[in-house]
């Protein structure tokens, strides 16, 4: 089980193995622009992702509890998918945001919210200091349901591990 496998060593997923998730796009992917990441290891019976993105970029298909698979040809990086998946498990990052810089889109759970222009600290999939980065959109709309999603510009040099920011206090 490719949870089981991935849990075994530190908790959380390394980079070589979301690769082998249908829902982690591949650097040639990402090398265009803005895409859905997808961290979705768990084989739950759960699907809104898929009806979310008006490209249909994203299929779970049946059984439910099939890993979302991304069409990285489809994702146009709209962020629709973000807000919707309950376990916070969709980012979309944009590799191409300038020479120096990428962004990250994600969802953000906790109050208080940053504020755009903001100096954050952007953080790995342990939750770990990685580099700084800088606010530059809160987006806690209606349609969001709640989940705010924050987007960051940060050192595009540690875009395989920034997923996060730390929470602000
Ligand atoms: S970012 Fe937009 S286009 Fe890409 S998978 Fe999500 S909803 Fe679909
Ligand atoms: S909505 Fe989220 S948790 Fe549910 S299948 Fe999609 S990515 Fe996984």
């Amino acid at each position: 089980m490719l949870k089981e496998k991935m849990l075994k060593k530190t908790g959380c997923p390394s980079i070589q193995e979301l690769i082998q998730t249908p829902g982690f796009p591949r650097k040639k992917d990402y090398m265009k622009g803005p895409i859905a990441f997808i961290e979705c290891i768990e084989e739950i019976p759960c699907n809104p992702c898929e009806s979310a993105c008006p490209k249909g970029a994203i299929t779970v298909g049946s059984p439910i509890t099939n890993l979302p698979v991304l069409h990285a040809d489809k994702c146009a990086g709209c962020g629709l998918c973000i807000a919707v998946c309950p376990g916070l498990a969709i980012y979309v990052k944009d590799y191409t945001y300038s020479d120096d810089e990428a962004v990250i889109s994600f969802p953000y759970e906790y109050y208080p919210l940053p504020e755009e222009g903001q100096e954050v600290i952007m953080v790995n999939r342990m939750g770990e200091q990685v580099c700084r980065g800088t606010v530059i959109k809160v987006n806690n709309s209606k349609r969001n349901n709640k989940t705010p999603i924050i987007s960051a510009v940060f050192d595009k040099r540690h875009f395989d591990e920034v997923v996060s920011i730390k929470r602000i206090t």
